[in-house]
């Protein structure tokens, strides 16, 4: 998958894209990352990107044509969507995630200042993400943040394809609590059920695991969430274990 990423500060993504699992993926040739400087995109002698907004006011606007050269140029005759990340854009989860992993490639504008000319939102850009609702100085870290949920999902991205399947998110709960060598650490023991080497107690803890986890710090997912009979009864288990230690959990759901 190839994404090509519209910023200021080209130099702000050198060490993200370098490092990790998504250096090698770049290396592997799985995932391509071509950084654009809109500035070079600016046609006078300055260079100028930004201008002070009409109507007055505080802060910088980046400026309709220099924006609108760069996404074009970036775009060609392609049909590649066009992504300004932004505050006020639909917020980006692991669905979204997936969706965008199916297409081969991305164009992410990141904004910086005080905003971007509103007339490329509207008639350059395909839509807009938000990775949160708080504000950021530039869309860097947040087309980063795009980069790499989405990257992580390629086939091949991830040494095991099976270790996203169980991430938190990815079936409609989080993940579940995670252990490993030694088995005892100061007095502190790795559930039993972990040590067993039986598979199905060993998933079934897993699932039950991840529900309470859910259950508890995301009720709001679980009320989405389609259940299988086996995650029901688990629930009703919880349910029942709650009550016998006499607490009350108002967000049990069946
Ligand atoms: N004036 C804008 C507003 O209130 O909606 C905020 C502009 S912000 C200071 C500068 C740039 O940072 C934006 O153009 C956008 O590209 C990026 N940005 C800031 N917060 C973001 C967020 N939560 N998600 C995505 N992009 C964000």
């Amino acid at each position: 998958m190839h994404f090509d990423i519209l910023t200021l500060f080209p130099e702000m993504f050198s060490g993200p894209l370098s490092a990790s699992i998504l250096g090698k993926a770049r290396k592997s040739g799985l995932v391509s990352v071509d950084i654009w400087n809109i500035r070079d995109f600016a046609l006078d002698k300055h260079r100028i990107v930004d201008d002070t907004p009409y109507g007055g006011g505080a802060g910088m606007v980046l400026k309709a044509d220099v924006l609108a050269r760069a996404i074009e140029s970036v775009r060609g005759d392609s049909d590649t969507p066009v992504i300004y990340m932004s505050p006020q854009g639909q917020a980006f989860n692991q669905q979204l995630a997936e969706q965008l992993a199916k297409l081969p490639r991305l164009i992410l504008l990141s904004g910086h200042y005080e905003e971007i000319d509103e007339r490329v939102r509207q008639h350059w850009v395909d839509f807009e993400l938000s990775i949160g609702d708080y504000v950021l100085t530039g869309g860097e870290l947040p087309a980063m943040v795009v980069v790499d949920a989405v990257a992580r999902l390629l086939p091949g991205v991830l040494g095991d394809e099976s270790s996203f399947r169980q991430d938190s998110f990815q079936d409609g709960l989080l993940d579940h609590p995670h252990y490993t060598r030694p088995a005892e650490f100061r007095g502190l023991h790795v559930p039993e059920v972990l040590l067993s080497g039986h598979h199905e107690r060993i998933a079934r803890y897993r699932l039950k695991e991840a529900l309470r986890r859910t259950l508890e710090r995301r009720p709001d997912l679980l009320a989405k969430k389609e259940l299988s009979t086996e995650e029901r009864r688990l629930l009703r288990e919880l349910a029942e274990e709650y009550s016998a230690e006499g607490r009350v959990n108002d967000n049990e759901s069946d």
